[in-house]
């Protein structure tokens, strides 16, 4: 992840496809709790209806809004059956029966939330014109006695609680929904992680991808999004082959024109790219900011696959998935726009990588808070197979990506493995390991010898560091 980029969303998604979902103890002993989302017209409802009986029903993802440090449910829900209310037990939000137990079907209105939370994804994205998009994982609940949920920690995990998930129905009255590439009148979705989208005015929707954008946007900056998107996603199922759970999505909203501002925020559910603009500063042509958008969806969006199709085993191993996303990015918007100064952008992670290694390992960057190094040296490492694989990098990844869909994992061995089968040179593979393991005593000169090993053109500086001219 880079750029002018925020909060909350983010903090989540951590950019890669490494981190874990929310996962609490799953023994599913009895059916799943399920509920119905419908609008029709103005008026949102969620009608629950649960499997057994439970005093309090407790909602997995419970997150204060940013603003005011409270429940942002008791701020946009009401319930309307009587003999149940929305209550604060702890660090959850409840439902929770004022005797007995909680009936068996319970009828909530709600207003979109549309602000942030605190460490959570934003509920409802508002993307004008009446389209919304909600975020599914909101709505999933437990059961467990009041005195254990008035105790349990954020993190649900190995807890006890009584967790047979939560089948989320969702449905428009004014016509179908867009989730993750593809639009239909019903959308059911479990512990899925992603955006529905209601009311979207004329998507862009392709057998590859999808895009729905603000009709509010500075002209200038929707028309570049409707040119990107498509050009830059449906590049990489070319390139790449399918995405998994259907084609990438763009979702992108107008914060309006706030004075004082020109900046985006953007964040990644599986399979969906959230962009916010916000700012007078983009309402005229901001050349600067097509150029952020346009490396954030090249970057963003080749997670899909390197990611999300296959992830890593530990968090030591980004530099596999970062690296490889910096440099499927650089190929695609170099394809994109012949002015773009590639190689200046290697230069840098050259740069970069040798300020962060020197007798320390790219591999343990994470544990002293350098993990830039994942992106700098993982792009020069990707660099190297690509240059020994002698075709775009885009078809040394496609390999990695079909030799692993299946578990879903990709391994450094086997990361190093598809190296060895394309570099004839088995020094390649031993110097990457020391720069993982042991970084080097002079990096500068380690990352020279590694392009010169590598057969990439460069030259190296006064300085001792190399670059491609
Ligand atoms: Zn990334």
């Amino acid at each position: 992840m880079r750029g002018a980029i925020i909060g909350a969303m983010l903090a989540l998604t951590g950019c890669a496809g490494g981190a874990a979902p929310v996962a609490p103890s799953a023994a599913a002993q009895s059916a799943p709790v399920a509920v119905s989302i419908v609008r029709d017209g103005d008026v949102w409802t969620a009608e629950y209806r649960f499997p057994r009986a439970a005093p309090v029903w407790a909602f997995i993802r419970s997150a204060d809004a940013e603003a005011t440090g409270r429940s942002w449910r008791a701020a946009s829900w009401a319930v309307e059956t009587p003999g149940v209310r929305l209550e604060r037990i702890g660090r959850y939000d409840a439902l929770v029966a004022d005797s007995g137990n909680v009936p068996e079907v319970v009828r909530i209105r709600f207003t979109p939330f549309t602000d942030e939370l605190r460490s959570d994804y934003v509920p409802a994205l508002a993307l004008g014109g009446g389209a919304v998009a909600l975020f599914d994982d909101h709505f999933l609940l437990f059961s467990a006695p009041r005195d254990v949920v008035a105790g349990l920690p954020v993190d649900l995990t190995g807890q006890p609680i009584d967790d047979s998930g939560t089948r989320v129905t969702f449905r428009d009255s004014a016509g179908p929904l867009l989730h993750r590439g593809r639009r239909s009148p019903e959308v059911t979705t479990q512990n899925s992680n992603s955006y529905i989208l209601f009311g979207a005015r004329d998507p862009i929707v392709t057998d590859t991808m999808a895009a729905a954008i603000d009709p509010a946007l500075p002209s200038w900056l929707a028309d570049a999004l409707r040119e990107l998107t498509p050009a830059i996603l449906s590049r990489y199922a070319a390139e790449l082959g399918p995405a998994p759970g259907g084609p990438p999505t763009l979702l992108a909203s107008w914060a309006g024109p706030t004075p004082g501002r020109a900046s985006m925020n953007g964040g990644v559910v599986p399979g969906t790219i959230i962009m916010r603009f916000d700012g007078e500063g983009l309402v005229e042509r901001n050349p600067e900011m097509i150029n952020l958008a346009r490396w954030f969806i090249a970057h963003e969006g080749s997670h899909f696959w390197l990611g999300q199709a296959v992830r890593y085993e530990r968090s030591r191993d980004a530099w596999m998935l970062e690296g490889g996303a910096d440099l499927l990015a650089i190929r695609t918007v170099q394809a994109l726009d012949p002015a773009y100064d590639w190689k200046g952008e290697i230069n840098r992670a050259l740069r970069e990588c040798a300020g962060l290694i020197e007798n320390r390992g790219v591999a343990s960057a994470e544990d002293r808070g350098q993990n830039r190094a994942y992106y700098a040296c993982g792009a020069v490492f990707a660099l190297v197979a690509e240059a020994r694989s002698g075709r775009p990098y885009s078809a040394f990844v496609r390999g990695l990506v079909e030799a692993n869909r299946e578990d879903g994992v990709l391994t450094r061995d086997e990361w190093l493995d598809a190296l060895d089968g394309v570099a004839g040179d088995p020094g390649l593979r031993a110097d990457i390991e020391t720069l993982l393991d042991q970084g080097s005593a002079q990096p500068r000169q380690a990352l020279a010898a590694l392009l010169r090993r590598a057969g990439i053109a460069h030259v190296v500086g006064e300085n001792g560091l190399p670059r491609l001219q």
